[in-house]
């Protein structure tokens, strides 16, 4: 993680930059102002700020565009969006943020005072210098990491059964709330104590998975790993002991990488990869679609699972492209012996259109949130139990 903070503001009126950007600068930001979408985009990609300022309404652009556009770079940015109209409109633009799962900071109403300018900024600052190295490292000393299942279906017989879960790692900052689990991750990776924390959340999975076990639910997990272990050669020897500790057979856990870790250094994660799987653990490429392998990384490397992303996932209603796209993803898992997993499936629809398309396993807020292992068990016997009486009928 960079350690600057870096603003960066569009508006329409050079005035309202210049202001901004003084004020900023004041307060030790690096700052960047433009006037129109395609600089902000060019902006956004080379300056990668840590704050965004967005005015809603400028002639030609429309800021809930941009808030699309920051959203689908998976922006980790606090945005604050400003804008002359009212209230309601501020607080629906926030929202849409919201959703998009963007880090929204709130909404200034023009005209705004400087006070409120520079309370909005510290706030920021605050914020993100909370999430220093040390802060971390107490969440992980008091174990205030938690793991969510976010239950994982299954196409059997025509109807999506939940056999699984993947496992997502939740901090709640005693002081700043939910933090969004990229940046943490980032910082953890930054800081050197992503394998600590990986450790911490891999227990908790397994000890998970042994107590379904001895409640006779046998659950399939998944697991996300970080790029930044896969050129550790001791970590596949460390899952094989964790196994045999909780007797959680290996076949029972998938561990997922995304595209783009793959590829930081393909011949370390070869290695490491390779291990895993002869383990019998199943692997899992990640975000597929989003990052750089190539298709000879993709047939090389020991994957048992495609995770076709959701940014095509959600768009297979509205537009041709996506639908091909996951059509093309699903029929290229099968034909290197893979199962195909979609992941932020939202509506019946696509549901329905991933059955056809003979996609394997399902993900997505329709089938259930991530949520607390409480919750898990009384989610799958509802959405579980609900098919069988379809079926029945
Ligand atoms: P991911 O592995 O691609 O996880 C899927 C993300 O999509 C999760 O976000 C999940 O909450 C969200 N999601 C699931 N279904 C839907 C849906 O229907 N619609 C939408 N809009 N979103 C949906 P989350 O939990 O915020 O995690 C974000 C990323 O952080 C994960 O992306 C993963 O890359 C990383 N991550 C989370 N936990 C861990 C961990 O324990 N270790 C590592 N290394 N990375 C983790
Ligand atoms: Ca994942
Ligand atoms: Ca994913």
């Amino acid at each position: 993680m960079e350690s600057s903070d870096r603003l960066l503001v569009i508006d329409d009126q050079q005035e309202l930059c210049d202001y901004m950007v003084e004020v900023a600068h004041g307060l030790g930001f690096e700052t960047q102002a433009v006037t129109h979408a395609q600089a902000f985009r060019e902006a956004y990609l080379q300056f990668n700020p840590t704050v965004v300022v967005l005015d809603l309404q400028m002639p030609n652009v429309d800021g809930i565009e941009l808030l699309r556009y920051l959203g689908s770079q998976r922006s980790r940015a606090q945005v604050l969006v400003a804008s002359g109209m009212d209230q309601r409109v501020l607080h629906t633009a926030d929202q849409v943020g919201q959703s998009l799962g963007l880090n929204m900071l709130g909404a200034l109403q023009k005209p705004f005072m400087l006070s409120d300018l520079e309370s909005v900024l510290q706030k920021a600052k605050q914020q993100r210098s909370a999430l220093a190295e040390a802060d971390l490292q107490r969440a992980l000393n008091n174990h205030e990491l938690l793991v969510y299942y976010q239950p994982k279906a299954r196409l059997i017989e025509g109807q999506w059964k939940i056999e699984g879960v993947e496992a997502l790692a939740r901090w709640h900052h005693p002081q700043f709330g939910f933090i969004p689990p990229p940046e943490f991750i980032d910082l953890a990776e930054a800081t050197g104590q992503i394998r600590l924390l990986t450790e911490q959340i891999i227990e908790q999975c397994f000890q998970q998975i042994a107590q379904w076990i001895a409640a006779g639910h046998s659950l399939q997990m998944s697991i996300n790993l970080s790029a930044r272990l896969l050129n550790d050669r001791q970590f596949p020897d460390y899952l094989t002991s964790l196994a045999a500790q909780y007797a959680v057979p290996a076949q029972m856990i998938t561990f997922e990488v995304t595209e783009t870790a793959v590829m930081a250094d393909p011949d370390a994660s070869m290695d490491v990869l390779t291990r895993i799987r002869l383990k019998n653990f199943g692997l899992s490429i990640d975000d597929f679609g989003t990052g750089y392998a190539s298709l000879k990384q993709l047939y090389q490397m020991p994957f048992s699972e495609l995770k076709v992303d959701m940014s095509f996932v959600r768009d297979v209603c509205q537009r041709p492209e996506a639908r091909i796209m996951v059509e093309t993803m699903v029929m290229l898992a099968h034909k290197l012996g893979m199962t195909a997993c979609a992941e932020g499936v939202e509506t019946p629809a696509v549901l329905e259109f991933l059955k056809r398309a003979g996609c394997d396993h399902v993900q997505g807020y329709l089938v259930g949130r991530p949520m607390p292992s409480q919750e898990l068990l009384p989610a799958v016997a509802a959405w579980n139990g609900q098919l069988t009486k379809n079926h029945a009928a």
